[in-house]
């Protein structure tokens, strides 16, 4: 039994709200448990500058945690943003890109921003499910204004963490599982169980093959009931 009674293979309980702030065209506020991020989608009427005149549009993200997010306050980005929070925010980059038509975007980027207020494990994981929702909004709004003919969108996007914890393979770690993980993994899917990206560690030991096809079955669950979530707010594209 998991310290939140928790199943191994159960994720925990998931809330997203939309149209969570008033200015960017999209924006939610997900909880995963007692994990909580603020996804925005904000549309720039340019592409980045290696793209200018190919037609083509651009998807680029930000993370942050609020200081007061974690146990030990975690201390604001003044101007060096940190190793973590560098590589976060490109994952996220990558996971939304791999779905965006960016012809049919034309040139415009978005711009994803995902500050965590509060941090209990998959903060990373919970940016993209959520800031997959807030770029779908932001390209409905896109449309809305005749800017797009349809919403440049190939898939739906979710993460979710596995890992193994006290010899067990486990779904969704929050801190307390994270800290202590023998082997730690963040999934990236498609709604058509198609793997985008794959971070997996072993950090207290190496894993084996099986033990690996065990956990992204595990991932597959969680993502499937996160695309579940995801289609309950925006509907099938
Ligand atoms: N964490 C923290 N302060 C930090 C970094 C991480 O308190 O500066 C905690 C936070 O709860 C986070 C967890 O450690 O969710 C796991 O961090 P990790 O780097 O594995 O990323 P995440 O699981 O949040 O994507």
């Amino acid at each position: 039994m998991r310290k939140d009674g928790r199943e191994n293979d159960q994720i925990r309980s998931v809330k997203i709200t939309d149209n969570y702030l008033m200015s960017p065209e999209g924006s939610v506020l997900i909880e995963m448990g007692n994990t909580k991020v603020i996804c925005t989608a904000c549309v720039e009427e340019s592409t980045a500058r290696h793209l200018t005149g190919t037609g083509r549009g651009w998807v680029t993200a930000e993370y942050a945690m609020l200081p007061g997010s974690t146990g030990s306050r975690k201390k604001r980005d003044r101007g060096k943003t940190d190793g973590r929070s560098i590589e976060i925010q490109r994952l996220i980059g990558r996971a939304l890109r791999s779905v965006v038509d960016m012809e049919k975007l034309g040139e415009r980027t978005i711009w994803i921003d995902c500050d965590v207020i509060q941090a209990d494990g998959g903060t990373r994981t919970a940016s993209i499910t959520g800031a997959f929702v807030a770029m779908t909004q932001a390209m409905k709004k896109m449309k809305d204004a005749g800017m797009i003919d349809e919403i440049p969108i190939i898939g739906f996007v979710s993460a979710i963490s596995v890992g193994i914890v006290d010899h067990e393979e486990i779904l969704d770690l929050c801190y307390e599982e994270d800290s202590r993980a023998m082997v730690d993994m963040n999934v990236v899917m498609t709604d058509k169980g198609e793997y985008i990206e794959i971070q997996g560690t072993g950090e207290e030991r190496p894993f084996s093959a099986d033990e690996l096809a065990r956990l992204l079955s595990l991932a597959q669950n969680g993502c499937s009931a996160l695309h579940a979530k995801q289609k309950e707010i925006i509907g099938e594209l």
